[in-house]
């Protein structure tokens, strides 16, 4: 009978957010296959755990993963991890899931650490909808067609960056995107875990430099959620309607009626003026 593939998350800075199912799950697998067996081998010593690591990264793991995947089928159970957070994400993995989940074997991710979503949920940016993009290109010229892309996308936008590049890719955002609401978050789950909330003009004129990993959280486009004042009279005039007993929709449809508003358009702004 084949074994299981467990994904296992691991630290990205504070070790007890090891949970004790993800230390049983060590224990009991067969073998750990991780992105660097050195690091990997650091950690499950710091947690008192000794497992055969073998070596399954980025520039290996298309073979790495066949030997893996054959293992499995004859019986082995075995975990994967990369060096911080998911496998997977903006980390090695994909490929051995992908494999796996061909040769019908049955894939358990753990829950654990993930920087984006620590980031995301401290930043106080919504977090309705949001696009994780992970590293944007290091080159200048690709990384700003990139934002290109997104600048009209109506999520949030998620960001991993290098200390080294993290003011270069500021200045694409603030020259692509514009002056949006952002928020650095660096070094998540560490001694000096910081939230550096503003606009992205302010940030980069009070900050030279950045150290420590980050993660970067950008407002979705404002242009496409705010209606500049335009609707704000037809707005007032649908209050007026429901005021007098009418019910939302009755009053969005007379007023679209009668002023050639558009509706939908309309009702998003009575949505979004309720939210405010
Ligand atoms: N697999 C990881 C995850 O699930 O979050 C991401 C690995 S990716 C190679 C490394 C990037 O994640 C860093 O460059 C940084 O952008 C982000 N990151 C990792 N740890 C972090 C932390 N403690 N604080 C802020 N960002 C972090």
């Amino acid at each position: 009978m084949s074994g299981i593939l467990y994904l296992i998350p691991t630290p990205i800075g504070n070790l007890s957010e090891v949970s004790p199912r993800i230390i049983s799950t060590i224990k009991e697998v067969d073998f750990v296959a991780c992105e660097d067996t050195r690091n990997t081998s650091k950690l499950l010593s710091l947690l008192g755990l000794s497992k055969t690591c073998i070596s399954c990264h980025e520039h290996n793991e298309f073979g790495e993963s066949e030997k893996i995947v054959n293992q499995i089928l004859n019986g082995k159970n075995v975990a994967y991890m990369s060096d911080a957070g998911y496998p997977c994400i903006s980390d090695p993995g994909s490929i051995l899931v992908k494999k796996a989940i061909e040769n019908r074997i049955k894939v358990v991710p753990l829950s654990g650490p993930n920087a984006f979503l620590n980031g995301l949920v401290g930043s106080g940016i919504d977090s309705s909808h949001f696009l994780f993009y992970g590293f944007l290109d290091p080159k200048e010229g690709k990384r700003k067609s990139e934002l290109e892309k997104l600048k009209n996308i109506e999520f949030t936008l998620i960001f991993y960056e290098a200390p080294h590049r993290i003011m270069d890719t500021l200045k694409s955002i603030y020259e692509v995107l514009g002056n949006r609401q952002i928020c650095v978050a660096r070094e998540l789950t560490k001694v000096y875990e910081e939230f550096i909330r503003g606009d992205v003009k302010s940030i980069i004129e009070n900050y030279g430099s950045f150290k420590g990993e980050m993660v970067i959280i950008v407002e979705k486009n404002p242009e496409n959620t705010k209606n500049n004042g335009v609707l704000d009279g037809f707005l007032e005039k649908v209050n007026d309607l429901t005021s007098a007993g009418l019910s939302q929709k009755d009053a969005i449809n007379a007023v679209s009626t009668l002023f050639n508003v558009n509706k939908n358009k309309l009702y998003k702004e009575v949505i979004n003026n309720k939210k405010d």
